[in-house]
């Protein structure tokens, strides 16, 4: 597995590139979710291809006072991780950005609500960086996860609008075997907090269940996804929507294409989860 940690020397290596190349962009402190995009990433880039993982803590996309100084950067456990999952390149790089950058990538639409109302700023950093790292890598593919639904629509939006040459692949959402979807920041939680954390799916799951048995009315939908929330005594809803999956607008009536997307804090960490219902 290659290592390289500046971007003279990733764009040369791109440059060299004659194999179909599969990009996985990542914060790091790997999870089975991120081992999923990586197997994805195998299969579309071929035995002789390449796959490539970048980790890249990305200060742009926090905003301040959240938890950009204290999100985990196991180096060394993510580094064997790559290798023991095939990896052929990891892109770790410490020179992203100019001190005096005044160029970013906005998107306006699709950014306006859930995550994106929650946290100014936060699409802008990832637009950004994911742009960066399309020009970086040039690769001819890239892979994300459905776990981050609203992220995806917008790097969807992004490639079609601004032409990159790049396929985008979604993965669906890994998850423990009690529904939470795995995630980096799980790792926030203590033992009492990860129980009620299940708090989530169970939500997106009684909502599911009663949009199978015919019911069309969002209100009483997020109302009943509301109650199972306040079930749980550490959690706090940030927000619950129940959008369209691709242009992301708030439905008032439940019609194909729908899906709830919901981010609660349980205790002090926020996570964030969605379920398709149609
Ligand atoms: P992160 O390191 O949290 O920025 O995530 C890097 C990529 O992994 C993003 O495309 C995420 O959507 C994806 N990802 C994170 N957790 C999961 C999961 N549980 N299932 C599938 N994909 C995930």
């Amino acid at each position: 597995m290659k290592i390289i940690e500046t971007v003279g020397e990733v764009q040369a290596d791109a440059r060299e590139r004659t194999s179909r190349s599969v990009l996985v962009p990542t914060m790091g402190a790997l999870h089975r979710g991120h081992l999923e995009l990586v197997r994805v990433a195998r299969e579309h880039a071929g035995k002789d291809g390449e796959v490539a993982v970048s980790i890249f803590v990305n200060p742009l996309q926090f905003e301040p006072g959240s938890d950009f100084e204290k999100y985990p950067r196991p180096e060394s456990v993510d580094e064997n991780v790559c290798r023991d999952a095939g990896v052929n390149l990891l892109f770790r790089p410490n020179d992203m950005y100019f001190d005096d950058r005044s160029v970013y990538v906005e998107e306006t639409a699709l950014s306006a609500g859930l995550c994106g109302a929650a946290r100014p700023g936060h699409f802008r950093g990832v637009c950004t960086v994911v742009a960066k790292l399309f020009n970086l890598l040039a690769p001819d593919a890239a892979v994300f996860g459905e776990k981050d639904h609203q992220q995806l629509a917008i790097i969807r939006r992004m490639v079609r609008d601004l032409n990159f040459p790049i396929e985008i692949i979604g993965v669906p959402t890994v998850r423990e075997a009690d529904g939470l979807a795995l995630s980096s920041r799980n790792q926030y939680l203590n033992a009492d907090e990860r129980a009620q954390a299940t708090v989530l799916y169970r939500a997106m799951t009684r909502v599911k269940e009663l949009a199978d048995g015919g019911q069309k009315s969002v209100g009483e939908l997020i109302d009943v996804a509301k109650g199972v929330i306040a079930s749980a005594k550490s959690a706090r809803v940030d927000y619950i929507s129940i959008v369209d999956a691709d242009n992301l607008q708030p439905l008032g009536v439940l019609q194909p294409n729908a899906v709830i997307a919901l981010a609660v804090f349980v205790g002090k960490t926020r996570l964030i989860d969605n379920l398709r219902l149609w």
